[in-house]
């Protein structure tokens, strides 16, 4: 078993929001300065409980909207995690236009944050409102502004691909509109909608496959053309700027997750904190665990490193599991490369554009 301080990745989860956006499904509710005080100190205990090691390379705070909070929550934050951020490279927090105020964007550079993901979604203002988002997207411009003239460059713009009443040329029109602003790496998400959302209870359906696959194809082209690599199945970046912290999942290495529903991998055990506020803040985390077996790992490696460009190196492969990959599957993946949904270079296994978008048949071949 690897031993935790080997870990070197750490998620951190913040469960309020301003509002609720109509598509959402993550872990997060209202948020209210009571609430966020409580969860402040149940979110103490279990980092100090949990995280052995001081040395982190990556810290990613997500959510929910870390910027929620108020200022001094906020601080007290960042100031319970600074202990293990000593050694970090990439410290990342994820915030929403509107509450990313200059006070907050001042209190991420005292304390060293160096990555900031922004919540677009949207580049057009109706579109932001019928879903329910409370920004526009001159709050967007001036958060970036903001961000830099702070010493914060390296930022994330996030998008969805196939929200109602977003046709293809509008979404290209996103794509420059979030080029226009250079940020060093973009994320597109495809509209999933959820159970109990706003979305499903209006009776909203997610894009069919074709146009997301052609709205992918749009922007990916776009952005290779714009310098960005497409280095993940929804992620773009410009050279030296992939996200860190996210490869420590699609590499399948061990992190820590704290804070409500955040999940985490110590050991040969994958787990997810308690959803249910109440219990968090009150110290009951009853969490959901999995063990894994060298075959799950096995099988999670797969899975996760042909998400991204670097896709499966065979000796790295041999190395870790005492087998040949290729010649495991030889046939489905000869079968693959021939229909290009898979390439085999340099000792490497890598999906093209088509299989990142075909994962699924892959997977099931493999
Ligand atoms: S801001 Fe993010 S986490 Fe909060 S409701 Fe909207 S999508 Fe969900």
């Amino acid at each position: 078993m690897k031993k935790t301080n080997q870990i070197s990745a750490l998620y951190i989860h913040i469960p309020f929001c301003e509002s609720i956006c109509n598509y959402c499904d993550f872990a997060k509710l209202q948020y209210f300065h009571n609430f966020a005080e409580s969860y402040l100190i149940a979110l103490e205990k279990e980092l100090i409980q949990v995280v052995d090691n001081k040395e982190l390379k990556t810290i990613y705070i997500g959510g929910g909207t870390p910027s929620s909070l108020s200022d001094d929550q906020f601080e007290k934050l960042l100031a319970m995690v600074k202990p293990y951020a000593q050694k970090v490279i990439e410290f990342t927090v994820e915030a929403n236009p509107e509450s990313l105020t200059l006070s907050k964007i001042k209190l991420m550079k005292k304390y060293h944050v160096n990555r900031v993901s922004i919540g677009v979604e949207s580049t057009d203002d109706n579109i932001l409102i019928a879903i329910n988002r409370k920004h526009t997207f001159n709050d967007v411009k001036s958060a970036v502004k903001n961000l830099r003239e702070n010493g914060i460059e390296n930022i994330n713009l996030d998008l969805i691909i196939g929200l109602p009443n977003v046709s293809k040329n509008m979404l290209m029109k996103d794509i420059k509109n979030i080029l226009s602003l250079n940020p060093n790496h973009i994320s597109a998400y495809s509209l999933t909608v959820h159970e109990h959302t706003k979305f499903y209870l209006d009776g909203i359906v997610e894009p069919d496959d074709d146009f997301a696959f052609e709205a992918y194809k749009e922007i990916n082209d776009i952005l290779q053309e714009n310098g960005y690599s497409h280095y993940e199945v929804s992620n773009w970046a410009k050279d030296g700027f992939e996200s860190k912290h996210n490869l420590t999942y699609w590499k399948n290495e061990r992190y820590y997750g704290v804070g409500l529903a955040a999940s985490g991998y110590i050991g040969n055990l994958r787990y997810k904190n308690t959803t249910n506020f109440q219990d968090y803040i009150s110290f009951k985390n009853e969490k959901e665990e999995e063990i894994v077996t060298p075959k799950d790992e096995k099988d999670y490696e797969v899975m996760l490193r042909l998400r991204t460009k670097y896709g499966i190196n065979l000796k790295e492969f041999k190395d870790k599991f005492g087998v040949d990959f290729y010649e495991e599957h030889k046939a489905n993946i000869d079968h693959f490369v021939e229909s290009k949904l898979l390439k085999k270079v340099d000792g490497e296994i890598v999906a093209t554009f088509e299989g990142m978008m075909m994962l699924d048949t892959i997977y099931l071949a493999l």
